[in-house]
């Protein structure tokens, strides 16, 4: 039979519909190899030695610091031993923020040292520092709602405060108070900002972080450790003007370009699509940067490593990615979006693991409906590590992945217990003794499942340019 070209052309054209309808599937043996692998990782440590290795020889890793391109030299140089095909570098551009001092005192009504540490982008005082009346709100609300005349050369304090939970869920009122609070304090003409650390402790060490002065003008902003907090607001509460002494010598120095640090096992069938895994390599300054977030980097190259003893490599590419600068605006995911969005179809699936260490309890996924069931088979292999499958949440992939994901690329997030992880997060106290290498070998197992598994699909996940641009999370 012949067929017209009319013909031809309507067949030709719904061959890729057909496809993109079939329900993607993993086979039998591809299951099979991936409980072997999540069995192998058990037992290895590699996730617990580069976790060691770049806090014991790199240290603090601050964006744009003296450490920045010493940690990326140290990670280029373990991906090469790690045996991957291929090692590279894509450049970064962000702000270079400096810590130099940080001081602060209560002058009145009893003279008392703080503890406190300057958030990201904040500005410097005066030298010598300034002194000022504080006055405090217990929410940001609260601050919000305050007449501009009320705080205007004072010292703005803000004292939310945040509970454990095992989704890490407080994090957002603190992070709130604490990216938002210094903007709205600026606009409303206040000398300074200061807030309750966003951390669930009770240790006398400040979280620091960054803050967001976009369409503001900087101004002074620092943490309060716990218990400074609490002493702040005993005298606030007895109701007599309160006076603080505060000398911040910090700021913004220009730009400075550092790199997302990329690796990548070639696959074997189709070695231009990739599943997509990583961390950030960058870290805040007080701590060593171990639970945020060499964890995560650690954990992406302890799954491909185990790959990449597999006598063959899988069908698709995998590919571990550790991030520049994600504490001061996610400025490596960003800039990975932006050079990899035009073929953002080939990144078949991506998670980033950015909570730290603590025992994964569940996966969530944005896929595809036909690809829904290829995630189901991924969490039954999940199962026997205590992971649930939630298939009624998205998943954004983690925190640099998730600027991935806006553009299109198709996501699944690992949730780790949280419960602990904010006792630590951007203090001191982000050392390697937090690391549990039992339940950090947990989360290798899961990320080494869910790469080998997502490179030997029979289908794809669903990604292509905006894909997800309606989903909400
Ligand atoms: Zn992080
Ligand atoms: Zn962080």
């Amino acid at each position: 039979m012949r067929l017209r070209p009319l013909a031809i052309a309507l067949l030709l054209s719904s061959a890729p519909a057909i496809a993109a309808n079939k329900p993607t599937s993993i086979a039998a043996a591809d299951l099979e190899t991936a409980a072997h692998l999540r069995d192998q990782a058990l037992h290895d440590d590699t996730a617990y030695d580069f976790v060691a290795g770049i806090t014991t020889e790199v240290g603090p890793r601050l964006a744009a610091g003296p450490n920045d391109a010493k940690g990326r030299e140290w990670t280029i140089a373990k991906f090469h031993a790690f045996g991957f095909d291929k090692v590279w570098t894509e450049p970064v551009t962000y702000p270079k923020w400096v810590r130099r001092s940080e001081h602060g005192e209560i002058l009145a009504p009893h003279a008392q040292p703080l503890v406190l540490a300057a958030l990201g982008y904040s500005a410097g005082t005066p030298a010598g520092g300034l002194d000022a009346e504080v006055v405090g709100f217990p929410t940001l609300d609260a601050f919000k709602a305050a007449d501009p005349a009320s705080v205007r050369g004072k010292i703005v304090y803000v004292g939310a405060r945040m509970h454990a939970h095992r989704d890490g869920r407080d994090y957002g009122i603190g992070s709130a108070v604490r990216t938002g609070g210094p903007a709205i304090a600026s606009h409303k003409g206040a000398a300074a900002f200061l807030l309750r650390s966003a951390g669930t402790d009770d240790n006398r060490l400040p979280h620091t972080g960054v803050t967001d002065f976009t369409g503001a003008t900087p101004i002074p902003a620092a943490a309060l450790s716990s218990p400074d907090a609490d002493l702040l607001e005993r005298m606030l509460a007895a109701g007599k003007p309160v006076t603080i002494h505060l000398a911040l010598d910090c700021g913004v120095e220009g730009e400075y370009t550092g790199a997302n640090v990329i690796a990548e096992l070639r696959g074997s069938k189709k070695p231009d699509e990739y599943f997509v895994m990583g961390g950030h390599l960058d870290s805040w300054d007080p701590g060593t940067g171990a639970i945020d977030d060499a964890a995560g980097v650690a954990i992406a190259a302890g799954a491909a490593k185990l790959i990449a003893g597999l006598p063959k490599r899988p069908a698709r590419s995998i590919r571990v990615v550790a991030f520049a600068n994600e504490e001061s605006g996610l400025f490596g995911g960003k800039a990975y979006a932006q050079a990899h969005k035009a073929e953002i179809a080939k990144a078949v699936l991506g998670s980033e693991s950015d909570a730290g260490a603590d025992r994964i309890w569940k996966i969530t996924a944005s896929v595809k409906p036909q690809a829904r069931d290829a995630v189901a088979q991924i969490a039954a292999v999940l199962q026997p590590l205590g992971i649930e499958y939630d298939a009624s949440e998205p998943g954004n992939g983690g925190s640099d992945l998730s600027a991935v994901h806006a553009v299109g690329m198709a996501a699944v997030s690992l949730h780790q217990d949280a419960t602990r992880y904010f006792d630590w997060h951007h203090s001191a106290n982000d050392t390697l003794d937090k690391i549990d290498p039992e339940q950090l070998r947990q989360n290798v197992a899961a990320y080494v499942v869910t790469a080998y598994l997502a490179a030997q699909a029979e289908g794809d996940f669903g990604s292509k340019p905006g894909a997800w641009a309606n989903e909400h999370e």
